[in-house]
């Protein structure tokens, strides 16, 4: 079954679409890493992809149901470009932020060993074991970051959203965050990210998408490179870091 798929997916916020007739499909295992010029669409694409927003025509179906009648949310694990989320103003340790991710397992049920202990791996997963009492209040951006993608882990997700996780992240972070993707994404994980670096992307995705309303590129990143789709989506060829011509 694909994790996400979608048929002349369109949506409007006003009667102009700002997303327009997108066929996608996503399997499981895959990385893809969506690209295009601010307000193109990709961010409307994934709360659709999410069930967040309803289409205006055609689908978009998550795990093979509809997105917006999906309810079974801890098999996503989704994170926000901005960090001020929920957890980041409220008064709770990484260790409780990480451990809100087991809640949807235990039901009315307590929290067991087994869960402190699922807990316990994925913060060492993402490196901030070392951190576990502190505030997520009191974090960096960088490792905030990595305890929401902690606390996605700890829920067993197996679908991963970011959309421009590291805005506002130093670069030595950013860097450390996207080894940490790959590593996921090598252990099964599926990846959906969206990134205003394509070099990034090419470097990283298996597979990406480049949009501007409407799909202008979906393929495997050496074709990307290869194809008119960049300058198209930004109006000329922007330079792609470490990518040789
Ligand atoms: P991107 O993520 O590529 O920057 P978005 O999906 O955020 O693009 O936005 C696409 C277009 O929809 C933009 O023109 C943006 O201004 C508009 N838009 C985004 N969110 C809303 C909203 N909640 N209400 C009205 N217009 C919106």
């Amino acid at each position: 079954m694909n994790v996400v798929e979608t048929r002349n997916l369109t949506f409007g916020y006003t009667a102009t679409p700002v997303v327009e007739d997108v066929n996608l499909t996503v399997e499981a295992g895959e990385f893809l890493g969506i690209v295009g010029p601010n307000g193109s669409g990709k961010s409307t694409l994934l709360k659709l992809l999410l069930g967040l927003l309803e289409p205006d025509s055609g689908e978009a179906r998550l795990f093979g149901e509809h997105a917006t009648a999906f309810d079974d949310g801890e098999r996503i694990g989704y994170v926000a470009q901005s960090v001020t989320t929920d957890t980041s103003e409220m008064p709770i340790t990484v260790r409780e932020a990480v451990l809100m991710g087991r809640y949807p397992h235990v039901g009315f049920g307590r929290i067991t060993e087994d869960d402190r202990r699922k807990a316990r791996e994925a913060l060492e997963t993402v490196g901030m074991s070392h951190l576990a009492d502190r505030r997520v209040a009191r974090l960096s951006g960088g490792q905030r970051q990595r305890t929401y993608i902690a606390r996605a882990l700890a829920a067993e997700a197996e679908l991963l959203v970011l959309d421009e996780p590291t805005v506002g992240v130093d670069a030595e972070s950013v860097a450390a965050f996207f080894e940490l993707l790959a590593d996921l994404h090598e252990f099964g994980l599926t990846v959906l990210l969206i990134e205003h670096d394509v070099g990034t992307v090419v470097e990283r995705a298996s597979t990406v998408l480049c949009m501007n309303r409407e799909v202008l590129f979906h393929g495997s990143p050496d074709d990307f490179v290869e194809s008119t789709a960049l300058a198209e989506a930004y109006g000329a060829t922007p330079k792609i870091m470490g990518v040789s011509e």
